[in-house]
């Protein structure tokens, strides 16, 4: 698309945006109830597109993209009103009598780009939450899962007026010009490296950005961990989408008295999901340059599980990786596939020494019976959320905001933090015209200040 059809999109929105119609809740409902219908009617050109980008199930597309698309509408169509509702606050001594309140405006025209990984819930899911708070907006989904990003424009393109709504396909070159567009918010998934590109960019405009990353991820599996709960719990975080999930346990810290049997248990759960070549229902890693820089990471270490690969299908077995050290390939990058080296570590102060030596991670998943180690670990690690005795599921609450801090992430959405995402806050102070204490007014005097001092509490 040239550069000149962007600016006249983004300009249409923002004419769009200025006939006040996207801040109607009913427009807003209307259309997030047309949305859900869509995403219905088109659930098998969906499946379809998935399907040609990574060979994914429709079980699993609809669990992790189409189901917590359903749920996310419902849940804004249920909650818009008291989101979207004035906030009353409490006024204070020095403003009697006065009423205060907090009132959410949407930000205008948002720019929203998608990631590859689950690229209908990376795309959508933001999407819902800046239609909720009343916006107009541009999405931009990754050119990488392009039988889904052309499904996106399909649908969304044919269905929406423009100067509403519009998915723009495209790469860098793309992108990048629609960075320099009129935007009022960006909303970014994806790479910490290009993240910084965004914030850039936005720095330029002085406009707010929300920047979902990536990094890796621990799972700490104390001494006192439930193995068996552990194992099943992380084969099935890291190995659903093949490991390209920004918030899988990217790497283990186990005990080293519990290894051998936590590694038989991950043998068990593997094979009890029939996670291997054969299976339709496990899927592919999403290109040629991705299948082969995660060959080269399996060179790290010793192969304990798995560990073979299919170039033509481009799938990698679940693979167990042990005698991986700190400063191995492996180890110097997010993994984002099916790859899982369990380092050792001999205690909770190892794991937080071992865990603060690199950026804060997106996620984090403790495996312990021990409240002191379980209250340390959560007090002392920063990191943008996660789980106690569980993997991946603390995403599925749209009660807990999801985002990452530091370099996985800046800003969270999903639920009501989504809404407040997408809008600002705008606060009122209103006054009843009645005769007032002059206290605050020239010319000032030792009376008046004696005055001020007593109600700031300057004691
Ligand atoms: P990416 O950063 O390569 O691409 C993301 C988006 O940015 C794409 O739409 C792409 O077209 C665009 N882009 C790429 N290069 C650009 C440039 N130079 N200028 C402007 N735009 C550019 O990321 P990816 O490979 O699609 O996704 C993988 C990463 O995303 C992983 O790090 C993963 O952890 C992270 N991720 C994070 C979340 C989250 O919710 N925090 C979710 C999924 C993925």
């Amino acid at each position: 698309m040239k550069s000149s059809d962007l600016e006249q999109i983004v300009n249409s929105q923002q004419l769009f945006f200025k006939t006040h119609e996207t801040k109607k809740l009913n427009f807003r409902k209307k259309n997030l109830e047309k949305l859900k219908k869509l995403l219905i009617e088109n659930e098998d050109l969906l499946y379809s597109a998935i399907g040609k980008d990574f060979g994914k199930s429709k079980y699993e597309t609809f669990v992790t993209e189409l189901g917590v698309l359903s749920m996310d509408i419902d849940d804004a169509l249920k909650n818009l009103d008291s989101w979207a509702a004035d906030k009353k606050v409490s006024s204070n001594l020095i403003n009697f009598p006065s009423t205060g309140y907090i009132k959410p405006e949407p930000l205008g025209v948002c720019l929203i780009i998608g990631a590859w990984n689950y690229p209908i819930q990376l795309s959508l899911a933001p999407l819902i939450a800046c239609m909720a708070a009343g916006n107009c907006a541009v999405v931009k989904p990754s050119e990488i899962s392009s039988n889904t990003s052309a499904a996106l424009a399909n649908i969304i393109n044919s269905n929406f007026d423009p100067s509403y709504l519009c998915v723009v396909e495209g790469g860098v070159e793309e992108t990048t010009e629609l960075l320099k567009q009129d935007f009022n918010k960006f909303f970014f998934t994806g790479s910490t490296r290009v993240g910084k590109i965004i914030y850039r960019a936005a720095a330029e405009k002085l406009i707010p950005v929300t920047l979902e990353l990536g990094g890796k991820s621990p799972a700490i599996v104390l001494k006192d961990a439930d193995v068996d709960n552990a194992a099943k719990k992380i084969v099935w975080g890291k190995f659903l989408n093949a490991g390209q999930t920004c918030i899988a346990p990217d790497y283990v810290l186990i005990h080293p008295s519990i290894k051998e049997q936590f590694i038989d248990k991950l043998k068990y759960y593997v094979e009890s999901f029939e996670y291997d070549l054969a299976n339709d229902n496990y899927v592919s890693i999403i290109n040629k340059d991705h299948f082969e820089r995660l060959k080269g990471l399996m060179k790290s270490g010793k192969i304990e599980i798995g560990g073979k690969t299919n170039p033509e299908t481009r799938v990698i077995s679940p693979t167990v990786l042990t005698d991986v050290s700190a400063t191995d390939a492996i180890m110097q990058e997010e993994i984002f596939g099916p790859l899982l080296p369990l380092i050792d570590c001999n205690s909770a102060d190892d794991a937080i020494d071992f865990v603060s030596e690199s950026e804060k991670p997106l996620a984090l998943y403790l495996f312990t019976s021990s409240s002191g180690d379980k209250n340390k670990i959560l007090h002392e690690l920063s990191f943008g959320g996660g789980g106690v005795n569980e993997t991946i599921m603390h995403i599925t609450n749209s009660k807990l905001p999801f985002g990452g801090v530091g370099h996985s992430g800046l800003g969270s959405y999903h639920g009501q933090a989504g809404f407040r995402t997408f809008s600002h806050y705008k606060s009122i102070m209103e006054k009843p015209v009645l005769p007032e204490v002059p206290v605050k007014y020239p010319p000032y005097n030792q009376r008046k200040l004696n005055v001020m001092k007593w109600v700031s509490g300057w004691k």
